[in-house]
C-alpha cells in the first residue's frame, strides 16, 4: 500500500495486520482505500462494517468510523446505520462465509431493498480464520478441513446471488486486478442503491495448501491467467474462454433506493399527525 494512504487511512497503532503473509487481504484493503481516496469522500462521511473472518479484521485497520460486528451480521448492522444516517457512505467488508452462509439472508433481503450500502466480499473461497472448512464459495471438487475427500456442493456466485436477489450494481474484483478492483468499488460506492463487489482473495494458508495450488504467486498468477477484464471482453465480442471469469463491472441498474423510500413513509406519517 502507498505510504500515504497507510499514512491516511490506516490505525497505524494497530498494523502490522495479522493476516499471513502472502495472503491477498491487505491488497483488497488497499482497493477499499484507494477507491475512497478516489471517491473524494470526507473520512467522516464513511462508515465501514465488518462481520468476523480473516477479512473482518480489516474493519479494525481502517481509520474511519468503523464497527466489527458478529458473525454474519455485518449487513444487518450497516442497514441499522444506513437507516438512521441516510448521509454516510457505509461500506461493508465481508468474506465469502460471512456475507454468503451465515449471513446469506441478510444479504438476499438488503440486495431485494435495494438499500445504499457498497458489500465488498474478500472472497478467498474457504474460511481461513477458523481453520480451512470449505465455504459457500469453495468450487465442487476442491478441499477444505472439512471436505478431505473433496466439496461435493456447488458453489455460489456471490455476485450472481446478489444480482439474482436484486443488487443495483455488482461487480467483480480480485486481488490481482488491483485498477479494475479499485474502479469497481469505487462505482460501488458512488452508485445509489445495493452495491456488491465479489473480490477473489488468495489464501496460501488454507485455500492454496489445501488444494495444493501452491503459494500466493501462484495463486495470484491464477487469477491473471483466468481473469479477463470487460475491456478485454468487449474486443472478444463478450465470449470468454471456458474457465475464465468476467473482472469489473457485471450488471447496474437504477431502481428506487430504500432509505429514500422510507423517509416518504416517515414525511407521509407526520403529514397526517399535523
Ligand atoms: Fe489470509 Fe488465509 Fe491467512 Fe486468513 S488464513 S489471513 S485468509 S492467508
Ligand atoms: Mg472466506
Amino acid at each position: 500500500m502507498p505510504s500515504s494512504l497507510i499514512q491516511k487511512y490506516m490505525r497505524l497503532s494497530h498494523l502490522p495486520t495479522i493476516w499471513c503473509p502472502g495472503c491477498g487481504h491487505g491488497i483488497l484493503m488497499r482497493d477499499v482505500a484507494q477507491a475512497i481516496e478516489n471517491t473524494g469522500l470526507p473520512r467522516h462521511k464513511v462508515c465501514i462494517v465488518s462481520g468476523i473472518g480473516c477479512s473482518s479484521r480489516a474493519a479494525g485497520y481502517m481509520d474511519f468510523s468503523t464497527i466489527h460486528t458478529t458473525h454474519g451480521r455485518a449487513i444487518a448492522f450497516a442497514t441499522g446505520i444506513k437507516i438512521t444516517r441516510p448521509d454516510l457512505h457505509v461500506i461493508v467488508i465481508t468474506g465469502d462465509g460471512d456475507a454468503a452462509a451465515i449471513g446469506g439472508n441478510h444479504l438476499i433481503h438488503a440486495a431485494r431493498r435495494n438499500i445504499d450500502l457498497t458489500v465488498v466480499v474478500f472472497n478467498n473461497n474457504i474460511y481461513g480464520m477458523t481453520g480451512g472448512q470449505y465455504s459457500p464459495s469453495t468450487p465442487t471438487g476442491e478441499f477444505g478441513t472439512t471436505a478431505p475427500y473433496g466439496n461435493i456442493d456447488r458453489p455460489f456466485d456471490i455476485a450472481r446471488l446478489a444480482a439474482g436477489a436484486g443488487a443495483t450494481y455488482t461487480a467483480r474484483g480480485t486481488a490481482y486486478h488491483v485498477n479494475e478492483t479499485i474502479e469497481a468499488i469505487q462505482n460501488g460506492i458512488e452508485h445509489t442503491g445495493f452495491s456488491l463487489i465479489d473480490c477473489y482473495s488468495v489464501c496460501p494458508t488454507y485455500y492454496g495448501r489445501k488444494n495444493k495450488k501452491g503459494n500466493s504467486i501462484n495463486l495470484l498468477q491464477w487469477q491473471r491467467e483466468h481473469g479477463v477484464t470487460t475491456k478485454r471482453a468487449a474486443q472478444m465480442n463478450g465470449s470468454l474462454p471456458e474457465g475464465t471469469y468476467l473482472v469489473g463491472t457485471l450488471t447496474q441498474d437504477k431502481l428506487p433506493e430504500y432509505t429514500a423510500q422510507y423517509q416518504k413513509i416517515i414525511d407521509k406519517c407526520q403529514e397526517e399527525k399535523r
